[in-house]
């Protein structure tokens, strides 16, 4: 593995759905004002699937789909926190809460994304 990568873990509040996962140490986040993200202060960390391994049984994880239904989000059944889900604006990858990792990376940057107006401001995302 990268020497600049470690490994981590996260999950929500009960930990009935855990994962870990690849990152580097000083990571970029991305902070989004949509009307998904911005009630739940999401800051989110982008992980590619390969990256990321789930290591509860998916029983115990609520998916919620609206619009387009790109975007997977997902929820503990038990305790309703959102610790990961699956992006719209990245098909390969994960995104995982800053705030649901046990011994964070450190932050880099944090990026802000106008959600509310999605497709103008995708670029800004895109290579994160
Ligand atoms: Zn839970």
């Amino acid at each position: 593995m990268d020497i600049l990568k470690k490994k981590y873990l996260g999950g929500c509040h009960c930990k009935k759905v855990l994962f870990e996962f690849s990152s580097l140490i000083k990571v970029k986040l991305i902070k989004c004002n949509c009307t998904i993200c911005k009630p739940l202060r999401y800051l989110h960390l982008i992980i590619p699937h390969k990256d990321f391994k789930l290591l509860s049984d998916i029983k115990y994880i609520q998916t919620y789909q609206f619009g387009t239904k790109k975007a997977k989000h997902f929820f503990c059944k038990f305790c309703g926190i959102k610790s990961f889900y699956q992006p719209r604006s990245h098909q390969n990858a994960y995104s995982i809460n800053y705030n649901s990792i046990k011994n964070p990376p450190k932050i880099n940057q944090i990026i802000k994304f106008d959600g509310s107006n999605f497709e103008k401001s995708l670029n800004d995302i895109k290579f994160i």
